[in-house]
């Protein structure tokens, strides 16, 4: 498995010091905004012509899940009881349920909660707004959230859930009543000491406040920390937005430091999808010296050798609904950006995106894991041969649920941190993690994906030992 990338990461990582600590370590727009944003973004999620890269299909999700723990279990050799064990879902619910439209028509729709696994907690995962949600997707995102958790060492264990649905082509009030009537049907599966949902793609956090809203008016009362991802008003937490961008530009940081000989400032960026994590990501590793050089969305992609300006962007995008033409950009395919020659690439939109088909045309020295689950194994296999660097999702992108865990632990406590306090104990959580990701590839000679599955599935397999079968 150790091929020629793990190998010079090895030999980078042990060089740069294994335990150096990084060194700073149509009718409805989607409004993002959040805590005290020094921007307001909205999204137009339109998704009618949504490219897709798949010799693998995105139904197959679950099954690159299963493949991963299959090739992690045979490293660590588990005993088979706990793999059958694990590579199952806990508790699966599917819900149909109609929605009064505004033309005064009634609608179908059907959606999904999964929970992989509570042995270390209550499960935590996203709710996902896309006409592409399947049980199967739900299922593969919920077992990654278990591994996210345990990596970063977070009592809980891992959910997904989504609604079959093209947002953008809801109303404000559709959209509301859609995902208060979908709140109130998986219901019986979350709370606060259950599963605490979030945003995820298609959603935001004023879809979080409705949804809190309506799980608090069942109950007779206020429940901020049944979701996390809230608006700071209603309880949510100062730094959330961000986080997940922000903790993606930590990571992102440390591996080139130490793994490739590459600084951040020197680095040119490519970034697929430019929704919450794909803009925060750009904006944050801009503000740290790198060039972002190409960004995409669900309609196409922008180039400028020379940079975009990410801030700009943004407010760009919240005026128009898509990256496309903005001023002093050519454009390009989301193909083409992934194969751009860059020293970064982040995909930052959906699963399956680089994949046996295109693996060996991308020219990226580091791949830095937005999404969850954009890499197949092939192609995984492909690029270490390439000698890329996979910076794997469940370390990269696991700033915006150590940050949701801390907007749940206030919600709790009814005391509330500042924005300080908020992003440097997230660094610290994220580097800590990475440190020890690092250095079990030193030892153990696997690559980062591998190394991150080993820790987190051996933090669970202690929980279990400890906890037991029950009966
Ligand atoms: P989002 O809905 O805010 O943005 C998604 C973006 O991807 C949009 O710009 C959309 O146009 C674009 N897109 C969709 N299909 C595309 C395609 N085929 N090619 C290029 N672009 C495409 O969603 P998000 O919250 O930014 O989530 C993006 C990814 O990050 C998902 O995989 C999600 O599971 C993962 N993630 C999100 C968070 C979070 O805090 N929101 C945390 C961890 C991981």
């Amino acid at each position: 498995m150790a091929k020629n990338s793990t190998k010079d990461l090895q030999k980078t990582a042990s060089k740069n010091g294994s335990s150096k600590s990084a060194k700073a370590t149509k009718k409805s727009s989607i409004s993002r905004s959040n805590s005290s944003p020094k921007l307001e973004q909205k999204e137009s999620n339109t998704s009618n012509s949504i490219e897709t890269n798949q010799e693998t299909t995105r139904a197959s999700a679950y099954s690159v899940a299963q493949d991963q723990l299959k090739t992690v279990a045979g490293i660590m050799g588990l005993e088979d009881h706990l793999h059958q064990y694990l590579q199952v879902p806990q508790r699966e619910l599917i819900v149909n349920f109609p929605v009064k439209m505004d033309d005064g028509s009634m609608k179908m729709f059907t959606g999904f909660r999964v929970h992989h696994n509570t042995i270390k907690g209550p499960t935590k995962g996203g709710i996902r707004y896309h006409p592409d949600v399947t049980l199967d997707e739900c299922r593969a995102l919920a077992m990654w959230m278990t591994w996210k958790c345990a990596l970063m060492n977070l009592p809980y264990g891992g959910a997904k859930g989504g609604v079959v649905v093209k947002p953008d082509e809801l109303s404000q009030r559709e959209l509301e009543k859609l995902t208060r009537r979908y709140a109130a049907e998986i219901s019986l599966f979350v709370g606060p000491e259950r599963d605490i949902p979030a945003p995820d793609v298609g959603t935001n956090a004023q879809i979080m406040a409705w949804f809190m809203d309506t799980y608090s008016m069942h109950k007779g009362h206020s429940i901020p920390a049944v979701v996390t991802g809230k608006p700071v008003s209603v309880g949510g937490t100062a730094g959330r937005e961000y986080a997940t961008g922000l903790g993606i530009t930590y990571c992102t940081r440390a591996v080139l430091n130490r793994c490739s000989g590459l600084t951040l400032e020197d680095s040119t960026v490519a970034i697929q999808g430019f929704g919450n994590v794909g803009s925060w990501t750009a904006r944050t590793m801009d503000e740290r010296g790198a060039r972002v050089i190409a960004v995409s969305d669900q309609h196409g992609g922008i180039y400028n050798k020379n940079g975009l300006d990410p801030r700009h962007l943004m407010r760009y995008v919240a005026e128009t609904g898509s990256v496309l033409d903005y001023p002093g950009s050519d454009r390009l395919t989301n193909q083409e950006l992934l194969e751009l020659d860059v020293d970064v690439l982040v995909p930052a939109a959906l699963e399956g995106q680089i994949t046996a088909s295109n693996a060996d045309r991308i020219r990226a020295k580091v791949i830095a894991e937005g999404a969850n689950g954009p890499t197949t194994p092939e192609a995984d296999k492909i690029l270490d041969d390439k000698g890329v660097i996979i910076i794997p999702d469940i370390l990269c992108n696991a700033g915006g649920v150590i940050v949701s865990y801390f907007e749940w632990v206030q919600g709790l406590q009814s005391f509330f941190w500042d924005e300080g306090n908020v992003r440097s104990r997230m660094q610290q959580t994220l580097t800590d993690n990475l440190d020890l990701v690092i250095s079990n590839t030193v030892r153990t000679k696997q690559d980062l994906r591998t190394a991150a599955y080993m820790i987190a599935i051996s933090r669970i397999v202690e929980a279990v030992e400890i906890r037991g079968f029950y009966p």
